[in-house]
């Protein structure tokens, strides 16, 4: 029996959910929600390290961030597919995990495997609601899908207070310790491997969490908007910061 989850965060690439989003998975985590993730590739492309590496280092950032589990598909980094084959895998996915939401990256980034992931993963979570699609489980629709930014900067619809799990976050991206700065690595540099990268992925949290009067905070966009219960509470302390 496959475990469901109530959260599937995706990534193009591994590292990608950790950046993106991973103080809220780690949030989501430690407050009881299942959360489980999904590497549309295995990272092969990359200047540094190995697709041995970048799995081993996967591991350690699922269990850092407390994700039930991290599936890996084989799309192709660096020249995501997105045929009807591909969806399909998404969507067996999908039909195995059964996630209420979705989390994936915004289809506007400086990667092109973002932006077919994002596109790829919208629309794989849609169709795999269609009954008249048999594909041997049973049909499922997650809530929503909602986007996470990378490096391109989005206006967010909704933000998360992650102050209590930035550090979460940053430990499950310096697990990737092929990718990120090491002053030890004698690979080549590339554009995530300085130390500025890392800066700035604590930089954008500190300012998102600016606008709401937190420590640090997560963007999102999605499609529509959330429902609020409590307005009241949803804006709490945010005249502290005018
Ligand atoms: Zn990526």
């Amino acid at each position: 029996m496959t475990e469901t989850v109530e959260i599937l965060a995706v990534g193009a690439h591994p590292d990608d959910v950790e950046l993106g989003c991973g103080g809220t998975l780690a949030l989501l985590a430690r407050a009881g929600r299942s959360v489980g993730i999904l590497d549309l590739t295995r990272g092969e492309a990359g200047t540094r390290g190995t697709p041995e590496t970048r799995a081993a280092e996967a591991a350690e950032a699922a269990r850092l961030i407390g994700a039930r589990f991290r599936d890996g598909l084989d799309l192709g980094d660096g020249n995501l597919r997105t045929d009807r084959a591909a969806e399909l895998e998404v969507i067996e996915v999908v039909r195995r995990r059964r996630p209420r939401l979705v989390f994936a990256p915004l289809p506007n980034d400086r990667h092109p495997d973002h932006v077919r992931a994002g596109r790829l993963v919208a629309d794989a979570a849609f169709y795999a609601g269609l009954r008249a699609l048999e594909t041997g489980l049973p049909p499922h629709r997650p809530q929503q899908v909602v986007y996470f930014p990378s490096t391109f900067l989005a206006e967010p619809t909704f933000l998360v207070d992650v102050t209590e799990t930035l550090e979460v976050k940053l430990a499950a991206v310096r697990a990737f310790r092929s990718q990120f700065f090491d002053p030890a690595s004698e690979e080549p540099s590339t554009f995530i491997s300085s130390p500025e990268f890392l800066d700035g992925v604590t930089a954008r949290a500190r300012a998102f969490g600016r606008l709401a009067n937190v420590g640090a905070a997560e963007g999102f966009v999605s499609p529509r908007p959330p429902l609020l219960s409590d307005p009241l509470a949803a804006f709490d302390g945010f005249e502290k910061g005018f």
